[in-house]
């Protein structure tokens, strides 16, 4: 999701553009965001005057690093057109030296040799939408005939392969995969796929921000899918694959912070524009209610300044009370607002609709992720006491040598110890 600038105040924020709105060239049942059944018709692209009005806006604030997420409906329904003068404009308006990311969000199909060409050319992430081995897949993901896109989707990702095109997969977990933890990950070590995401399936639209969030399978489904993926994951102290629920898990155990939003103990400062400028705080909450503004009309510091901001960013930390004594806190902050149940005037709210997900797998994983970590850790911190600290190991107050942050004795001091290091 998105990338940093410096915003108003000087708070990081991170862009994600709704590339052609909710037009897209499938039609996968369980879609929380297009209606146009695979048949998009005349396509909405972000026009080009709204694109050069907020980028030069947007270039204004950075500070250093300029970052994009393009997602859709069907980003690449845009056109090569649009990515190029995108570039062009991030460019044109970046102050000197700004380090400029762009991340796209797919299903893949419309991915050719061009496309692949062009996206490496401009260092594109990719995010490719594929839930697992064909016969999954196919039963939901498909175009305006019914026809499954696995084939296209394949052909695509042949693409950025051959292009060196660094992407990653993105599978929703779902009522046809969620008992199928196994042939997923066999599946994506057989294609030789190395980072991926899960995302439950959700059952409402994301533009619905009054109704609570509906699921399509249980707490419990996806608490199981979760530990057994883990189980496979871990193999046996050494992962081959990287998994971002497990990545950000292993973070925390290494006292770092964790890099997705739903761990975090704050939402991030994050802006989702719709493809006609129309700006929201985050993915789930793109309702009018939650409108900060239009970045047409708006400024960049007007938007950030809205109340309506501050009413979003003060959910997450408004925890309910099984949260505030919970022993997996620290690594939950309690999900997401999205998925808790709020009181009219959103003062209480029920834990995350997930929550016997995560304190099933939270449970199930403590034990050898802290084993995990503690050995990376170890590893981390006597290779930079080796190259940095001249093999002085720091004092106590100091900043742990592993590379945290932490002082030392609230970080590795007790592991060094009794790894007889010190
Ligand atoms: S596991 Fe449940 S109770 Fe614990 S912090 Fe997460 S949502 Fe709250
Ligand atoms: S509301 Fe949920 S998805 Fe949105 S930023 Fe917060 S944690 Fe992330």
């Amino acid at each position: 999701m998105g990338g940093l600038c410096t915003g108003a105040g000087g708070r990081s924020l991170s862009v994600m553009w709704k590339t052609v709105s909710e037009d897209c060239n499938l039609a996968c049942d369980y879609c929380y965001y297009s209606t146009c059944g695979g048949k998009p018709g005349k396509i909405n692209r972000i026009d080009f005057a709204l694109l050069d009005t907020f980028m030069k806006d947007y270039m204004r604030h950075t500070d250093g690093v300029a970052a994009f997420a393009w997602q859709g409906g069907e980003p690449l329904l845009a056109g090569l057109d649009f990515f190029e003068e995108a570039v062009a404009l991030q460019a044109k308006y970046a102050p000197p030296r700004t380090v400029i990311s762009n991340a796209l969000q797919t299903n893949g199909t419309l991915l050719t040799d061009k496309w692949a060409a062009f996206l490496k050319t401009y260092r594109f992430l990719v995010g490719v939408s594929l839930d697992g081995p064909k016969d999954i897949h196919d039963a939901r993901r498909v175009d305006a005939r019914g026809q499954g896109s696995y084939d296209r989707v394949m052909n695509g990702i042949g693409h950025l392969r051959r292009h060196g095109v660094d992407f990653n997969i993105l599978t929703v977990i779902h009522k046809g995969n969620v008992n199928r933890a196994a042939e997923l990950l066999a599946f994506y070590k057989r294609e030789k796929f190395d980072h991926v995401q899960f995302i439950p399936c959700m059952d409402f639209r994301s533009q619905e921000t009054n109704r609570p969030g509906v699921y399509e399978i249980t707490p419990e489904e996806y608490g199981l899918f979760l530990s057994e993926a883990f189980d496979l994951w871990y193999n046996g102290g050494a992962p081959e694959l990287s998994v971002r629920f497990f990545d950000n898990m292993l973070s925390v155990y290494m006292n770092e912070q964790a890099e997705l939003c739903i761990h975090r103990s704050a939402c991030p400062d994050m802006l989702v524009l719709e493809q006609n400028g129309d700006a929201f705080p985050c993915d789930f909450f793109i309702g009018e209610e939650w409108k900060l503004g239009n970045v047409g009309v708006h400024s960049l510091d007007d938007i950030l300044a809205s109340p309506v901001y501050d009413q979003f960013k003060a959910l997450k930390p408004r925890l309910p009370e099984p949260c505030r004594s919970c022993q997996w806190k620290a690594l939950c902050h309690g999900g997401c607002p999205r998925n808790r149940n709020w009181s009219d005037n959103r003062m209480t709210s029920e834990p995350d609709y997930f929550c016997a997900s995560y304190q099933m797998i939270y449970a199930h994983a403590d034990e050898r992720m802290k084993s995990l970590a503690g050995g990376l850790r170890l590893r981390q911190f006597e290779s930079n006491v080796r190259r940095y600290l001249k093999g002085k190991v720091p004092g106590r107050n100091d900043p742990c040598a592993c590379g945290s942050g932490r002082k030392f004795k609230q970080c590795c001091l007790d592991d060094v110890q009794s790894a007889s290091l010190v």
